[in-house]
């Protein structure tokens, strides 16, 4: 969002300001610096199109939550390996943006709707990506082929050959858009529209480029090749800005916005950039402890088990979980899992039953107090031998 206006300070509002206030201020400053009221005022011209530009934005209550979101979370633009975005989000960690997303692109993504001819800025294109845990987690490098209205390199978007086979627009002299004089009850009004003639451009094309027959952009294949941070997570994303649909009359392209979802693993599950493993052991280790090989996502370390160690222990291995391209790294969360064995054999069997004829009520904590807990209720001992 470097390069990103304040939207706010273009208006002059508070960022808590109101629909209304949003309204007035526009309206006032649209007046001030309408090209008619101007006229040959490069100046007033340019501040009346960023008065435009952010009106647009800031009246639409999704354009305004997704903006105010952007404002609070710069992107990544500036870190090592992300050359070449304009933004990262998402929710690896950072916070759930999934409530963000579904205002975005909720219903109906794509269709336009606000959009006037006038800005002629292409159409974002929204893509999801699936990424597999390990990829996710250490980071990696992809490549991405998708269809889209791409710019004409011929006629640089204008549509009209050479991109220079333009001459200006006579019913609006050039500048995109006429006035609309009604009377009604009420008095004279007078109604800005987009030129019918020119679609707003201000220019007619004379001779139409051969390469797009006039189009200004044509259907095709583009890949795109990035790099993803390590720890990236479901709902994380990337803007390419620029990859989106080509704009009309050689505007700016939208961006393509790549989700990714990221697949489950076979035993690690992920809970922002912590790693978090089920390890089972067996019941002569979680009693007498023992030593266990356990995976992190680049390789294996020896986990010694505590001698006493009950099913359901939880260890927290510090730094041993998912880098985080914003800095720091998360932990590894161990559960223990102790698995009694089935199919004993029957020499198996009668060795269990000795152990346990052995050993006595004194050496285990939780059974000792379940059941004295019962005797002082019924006076009954539950555990029958
Ligand atoms: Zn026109
Ligand atoms: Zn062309």
């Amino acid at each position: 969002m470097a390069d990103k206006k304040n939207y706010y300070e273009i208006l002059g509002v508070d960022k808590k300001a109101t629909p209304e206030e949003i309204k007035a201020a526009y309206r006032k400053l649209a007046m001030k610096y309408h090209p008619d009221r101007n006229p040959g005022n490069e100046e007033a011209a340019e501040r009346f199109k960023e008065i435009n530009e952010a009106n647009e934005t800031l009246s639409d209550e999704q354009k305004r939550a997704a903006y105010d979101y952007e404002l609070e979370h710069p992107g990544m633009g500036g870190m090592g390996g992300m050359g070449g975005f304009d933004g990262f989000g998402g929710g690896a960690g950072f916070e759930d943006i999934s409530d963000i997303f579904s205002s975005i692109f909720g219903g109906g993504f794509g269709g336009g709707s606000a959009r006037t001819s006038r800005s002629f800025v292409g159409e974002d294109i929204q893509r999801e990506m699936t990424l597999s845990f390990m990829d996710a987690a250490k980071g990696c490098k992809k490549t991405f082929s998708y269809t889209r209205n791409e710019p004409c390199a011929s006629c640089r978007g204008t549509g009209a050959k050479d991109g220079t086979a333009l001459s200006t627009c006579g019913k609006c002299q050039g500048r995109g858009i006429v006035q609309q004089v009604q009377n009604t009850m009420f008095g004279r009004t007078i109604r800005q529209m987009p030129c019918p003639d020119c679609g707003g451009t201000g220019k007619i094309i004379r001779e139409k480029c051969p390469e797009c027959k006039g189009k200004g952009s044509q259907r095709k294949e583009t890949t795109v090749s990035f790099d993803i941070p390590a720890g990236v997570d479901t709902n994380s994303y990337i803007r390419k800005k620029g990859f989106g649909q080509a704009a009309p009359n050689g505007g700016t392209p939208g961006d393509l916005i790549i989700i990714f979802r990221v697949e489950p693993h076979k035993i690690f599950t992920r809970d922002k950039f912590d790693l978090k493993l089920d390890l089972p052991i067996s019941y002569k280790t979680a009693a007498l402890g023992g030593t266990v090989k356990v995976p992190t996502i680049d390789d294996t370390f020896e986990f010694t088990v505590p001698e006493g160690t009950q099913s359901g222990t939880i260890f927290t291995l510090r730094g041993k979980g998912i880098k985080s391209a914003r800095g720091g790294t998360g932990n590894l969360i161990l559960r223990v899992v102790v698995e009694v064995p089935t199919k004993l054999s029957r020499d198996q069997r009668k060795e269990l039953e000795k152990l346990d004829d052995d050993l006595d009520l004194k050496q285990y904590e939780k059974m000792r107090r379940y059941s004295d807990n019962v005797e002082t209720l019924y006076g009954e001992k539950p555990y029958v031998k």
